[in-house]
C-alpha cells in the first residue's frame, strides 16, 4: 500500500495510487511513473513549490534526482514559478559549468513539470530546493587546496 512520504502527511493510499491528493502536499507516491520513464522511489526533500525525489530512470537504468513542481493551483505565484522553472531548466540544460548541476532532461507530464539531474547528495540537494538560483552548488567553489606539508623523504637504502 503506497504511503505518502511527506513527514507531515503520511497518508495511506490504495495500491495503484500515484499521487497524494492532499492539497497542501500533492507528493508523488512511490512507484509512480512520470512521463512513462521515471519511477519515483523516495522523497528526498520538499521545497516551496515542489519536491525532489530519488527516481529510477527506466530508459537509462540509473538513479536520478527528480525535481517536480505542480502546475495545478493556477495562481499567479505558480505561473511565475513555472516560467522561472522553464527558463532555468533551459539555461541549466544548455550550460555546462562546474558550479551548476547538469540537467539530464526536463519536460512536462500533464500538470507536472519535471527536471532530471544526476543523483548527488548534500549541498546539491539543498541548492535544488532553493527557490532562487536552484542549480548553483555553493559547496563546490569553496574547496581550497593547501600546499602539501613538508615531507621528509627517507633516503633509499644505499648500498654499502
Ligand atoms: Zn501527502
Amino acid at each position: 500500500m503506497p504511503r505518502c512520504q511527506n513527514p507531515r502527511c503520511r497518508t495511506d493510499y490504495p495500491p495503484g495510487t500515484f499521487k497524494c491528493i492532499n492539497p497542501f502536499c500533492q507528493c508523488l507516491l512511490p512507484e509512480a511513473v512520470v512521463a512513462g520513464r521515471y519511477r519515483i522511489e523516495t522523497l528526498l526533500g520538499l521545497g516551496g513549490m515542489g519536491a525532489v525525489y530519488r527516481a529510477s530512470d527506466t530508459f537509462e537504468m540509473q538513479q536520478v534526482a527528480f525535481k517536480v513542481i505542480s502546475a495545478t493551483s493556477g495562481n499567479m505565484d505558480t505561473a511565475i514559478a513555472i516560467e522561472r522553472f522553464r527558463r532555468e531548466a533551459r539555461y541549466a540544460y544548455q550550460l555546462h559549468h562546474k558550479n551548476i548541476v547538469p540537467v539530464l532532461n526536463f519536460g512536462q507530464d500533464g500538470n507536472l513539470l519535471y527536471l532530471v539531474m544526476p543523483l548527488i547528495t548534500g549541498g546539491t540537494l539543498k541548492a535544488l530546493l532553493k527557490a532562487e538560483q536552484p542549480y548553483r552548488c555553493n559547496s563546490c567553489s569553496s574547496t581550497t587546496y593547501r600546499s602539501p606539508g613538508y615531507q621528509t623523504l627517507e633516503p633509499a637504502h644505499s648500498p654499502g
